[in-house]
């Protein structure tokens, strides 16, 4: 088949969160497969033209924008590192040549998304046109391209090259959905017959996702519990009924993770290399660990790691509203990441108080994030929401043991301890509270105190456990065949 790939991110050119694992991970085994894969990207101010030899293609492109006219871009050529596979960059640096992917430093939306993405859109609709490319599927990933199957519908009904590619859209995360004044329908430029309730409108503005959800011929997501839930009211976003009734076979499959990176065997982040038969290296891990975050570096005391964003979505204010509580279960707490002001302010002031038993660095260091997954005994979820959630899958290979808030792919890929079978791979909660935070937090502690032997049972089965890309190509496939059978019955 012919795939192209149009997304807002991919490694490893620009990575802010899992989808740009996603869009650059899933394209290199799908070509393993056969498959013709091509991913269409921005060039981003960050991402550097001479560390991955991108060359322009000859003279400009000319993508128009309705109302704001043609928008003129050049393509730069490149390919995925260690691969064949070509990627191709729209380059325009009046919308993309700044330092963020989404956000203005102060972590604010840049005001001209809907235009930036727009463009991405439309523009990659034009560079397949212009490089001849012909897709059997376009594969589009979140609202910053989800109006591609709505351009496709409406405007290139009659294309030579373009009117037989079946569109999928995967869905890494409903709560961002795209939503602009009505305006944008001028810049759009399908005619406002595309807004109303049973297409682009949403509560009198432009809803980007939910024309991709209506338009595409496949709707999936990352994670199979993650597909049940946001067809909820609950837990829907207020599109849970577009996706009742627009994507009724909405497919969940659950991302893989990069193994050449994340092996405890032969990580180059971390100071001592182990496996499942001899855990002595990962006890010098958290040794290095904690002397290097200035904890005392001692091996009795339990230690929790997060890795995380620091916002909403990842249930950081309940661990905030408990973290007192938690410290005095005599364990220490160690922090990665970045986010709401908030949160960077509580957990330093925090850092200072405690310095004894919580560490924070607050910042984007995937160095140390390894260090982190290697050197702890256990690892913290406790999301509001996960689609899918990488990190956990990370601990999982590492033998750190996840307690995890069941939701979303964090339930697809940890399995509860059980005390009588002595079963699982790490401890789940249900309900969104500190209580449930620390007792169940409390629960893996005892498990890790009083019976080593299950802990040890548990460490072995989590580092057993794979999610591999293998698989998940291999579903995507089968979305594929499904899109194209519905595009040409
Ligand atoms: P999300 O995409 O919602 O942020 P995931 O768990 O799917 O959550 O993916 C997060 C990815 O980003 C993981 O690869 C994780 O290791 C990485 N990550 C998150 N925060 C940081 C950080 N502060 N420093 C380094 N890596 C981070």
């Amino acid at each position: 088949m012919n795939i192209l790939f149009v997304a807002a991110e991919a490694v490893p050119f620009i990575k802010v969160g899992g989808l740009g694992d996603v869009a650059g991970t899933l394209p290199k085994y799908l070509k393993k497969r056969g498959h013709d894969v091509r991913i269409l990207l921005p060039r981003y101010g960050g991402i550097d033209g001479h560390r991955f030899g991108l060359t322009p293609l000859p003279g400009p492109l000319g993508v128009p924008m309705g109302s704001s006219g043609t928008f003129w871009c050049e393509i730069l050529e490149g390919r995925v590192p260690g691969t064949d596979i070509p990627v191709y960059f729209l380059e325009r640096r009046d919308l993309f040549g700044r330092e963020g992917v989404y956000n203005d430093p102060r972590g604010e939306g840049y005001r001209d998304n809907a235009l930036r993405f727009l463009f991405l859109s439309r523009g990659a609709l034009e560079a397949a046109r212009r490089i001849s490319f012909s897709p059997q599927v376009i594969h589009v990933h979140d609202w910053h391209t989800a109006a591609v199957p709505v351009y496709l519908d409406a405007l290139y009904r009659g294309d030579p090259l373009l009117k037989q590619s079946a569109t999928v859209l995967t869905i890494h995360n409903l709560e961002h959905q795209g939503i602009h004044p009505r305006a944008l329908m001028d810049i759009i430029g399908t005619g406002r017959e595309y807004f109303h309730s049973g297409d682009l409108e949403f509560h009198n503005q432009v809803n980007l996702l939910k024309g991709g959800i209506i338009h595409a011929d496949a709707v999936s997501t990352v994670s199979p519990t993650y597909a049940r839930e946001i067809v909820n009211p609950e837990t829907g976003c207020r599109l849970d009924g577009v996706l009742r009734t627009h994507a009724r076979d909405l497919t969940g499959i659950l991302n893989g993770v990069d193994y050449d990176e994340w092996n405890p065997e032969t990580d180059p982040w971390i100071v001592s290399r182990y496996g499942p038969d001899d855990l002595s290296g990962k006890r010098r891990n958290k040794e290095d660990l904690q002397k290097s975050l200035g904890l005392p570096a001692e091996d009795g005391t339990p230690l929790v790691g997060m890795v995380t964003r620091l916002v909403h979505q990842k249930g950081m204010d309940i661990v905030a509203s408990v973290i007192h509580r938690l410290l005095d279960l005599g364990i220490r707490i160690v922090l990665l990441g970045s986010g709401d002001p908030w949160a960077h302010d509580f957990f330093r002031r925090l850092a200072g108080e405690r310095p004894d038993r919580f560490a924070c660095r607050l910042g984007y260091d995937p160095a140390l994030a390894h260090k982190i997954i290697a050197g702890c005994d256990l690892f913290l979820m406790p999301s509001r929401f996960e689609p899918c959630g990488l990190t956990q899958m990370f601990a999982l290979r590492y033998g750190t043991l996840p307690v995890v808030r069941a939701v979303g792919g964090l339930n697809d890929t940890v399995e509860n301890f059980d005390g009588e079978t002595l079963g699982g791979t790490g401890f789940k909660f249900y309900d969104l509270t500190g209580d449930a935070v620390v007792n169940t937090l409390s629960w893996a502690l005892s498990v890790f105190r009083e019976n080593r032997e299950a802990a040890t049972a548990l460490i072995k089965r989590a580092m057993a456990l794979r999610f591999s890309w293998e698989d998940a190509a291999g579903r995507y496939e089968e979305l594929y065949r499904r899109a194209v059978k519905k595009k040409r019955p």
